[in-house]
């Protein structure tokens, strides 16, 4: 499997799937959640109910509606609490599940948000190398992963961490 770092929008990434950083209620939010259902269309929002929440650490999938990707990977990350709540391991749990449902809708390239980095406080710098550690040893028949900064801090962080 190939990682990419790239900076930019997730909204925008021609994907089999982006990755969405839901909360458990998955019916839409702030951040990244709130960009991925403005640009889907309400659509997204009645397709979500339908799953009925997502415990953390966990990932559901939708269609991308008007999105540019065909699927949705709705993943909920922890919120950090200091981080001896089990946040490490429900963070590595939602890249590994994000990437078993791609390969249970047979999504072969993915872009991946920084999840949990925004509103749930999550330290960068750690959630990168999670993200990419638990990419990196995952079995999957996922070609491609793109990992998406919104900032130059995670941006630079990913660079440093893939090379
Ligand atoms: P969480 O609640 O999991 O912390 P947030 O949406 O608050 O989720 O933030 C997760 C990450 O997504 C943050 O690093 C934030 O900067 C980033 N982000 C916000 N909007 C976008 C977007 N349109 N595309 C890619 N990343 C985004």
């Amino acid at each position: 499997m190939r990682i990419e770092a790239v900076k930019g929008d997730i909204t925008r990434e021609s994907v089999d799937a982006i990755v969405n950083a839901a909360n458990s209620s998955l019916l839409g939010g702030g951040g990244v959640d709130g960009a991925i259902h403005r640009a889907a269309g309400p659509e997204l929002r009645d397709a979500c109910r339908a799953l009925g929440g997502c415990a953390t650490g966990d990932a559901k999938a939708t269609p991308g509606f008007r999105l540019p990707a065909r699927w949705v990977i709705h993943t909920v990350g922890p919120v950090w609490r200091g981080g001896h709540d089990g946040e490490p391991e429900l963070l590595a749990s939602c890249y590994r599940r994000s990437l078993e449902v791609a390969d249970e809708i047979g999504a072969r390239s993915l872009a991946f948000p920084a999840i949990s980095t925004g509103v749930y406080g999550y330290p960068r710098n750690e959630a990168a190398a999670i993200a990419v550690r638990n990419l990196r040893s995952a079995s999957t028949g996922v070609d491609v992963v793109r990992l998406i900064a919104f900032d130059d801090e995670t941006a630079a962080r990913y660079e440093t961490l893939l090379s």
